[in-house]
């Protein structure tokens, strides 16, 4: 496998990837479309999320197919197709974390339905199913924007 990581500043590499072992609370999204952010781009300007000793695994903004489902996770099903929520991961995936959603076979910690994970209804293909993490970074920057006005008049 593969995992899109920075090295240093504007030196970004497809690197050898061995996804760790998933565990019974996790699961494993075959990786179908994921986003370039605008912060995935600062992040590459700085030479990466500044972590001591760790490279910085890029994608939070993914989409894909569940692979494989831990034995303690529920409501979901292998085949089913989902979105991966990056913030809702103990592992801030592509966030900083040892994750990153640029890869072929994305491990999930800790995966749970309505928070990490969150189903992709039938006929949204992928690439417009992984475009919901920006836009729900876009709804609640624009709703925290009126709430503030609001609280001033
Ligand atoms: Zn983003």
């Amino acid at each position: 496998m593969r995992l899109l990581t920075i090295h240093d500043v504007n030196d970004v590499r497809l690197d050898p990837y061995e996804r760790p072992e998933a565990g019974p609370k996790d699961v494993v999204v075959k990786m179908k479309a994921c986003g370039i952010c605008g912060s995935d781009l600062s992040y590459i300007k700085n030479g990466g999320i500044p972590t001591p000793g760790k490279l910085t695994a890029l994608g939070h903004e993914g989409a894909g197919e569940l692979m494989f489902v831990g034995a303690d996770v529920t409501g979901v099903s292998v085949g089913q197709s989902v979105i991966i929520n990056p913030m809702m991961t103990p592992s801030y995936i592509g966030s900083g974390g040892p994750e990153g959603a640029f890869t072929e076979e994305l491990l999930v910690r800790d995966a749970r339905l309505g928070d990490s994970l969150l189903p992709i209804p039938d006929g949204i293909p992928y690439d417009v199913a992984a475009m919901c993490e920006p836009l729900s970074v876009a709804c609640t920057g624009s709703t925290g924007r009126r709430r503030r006005r609001a609280t001033r008049s």
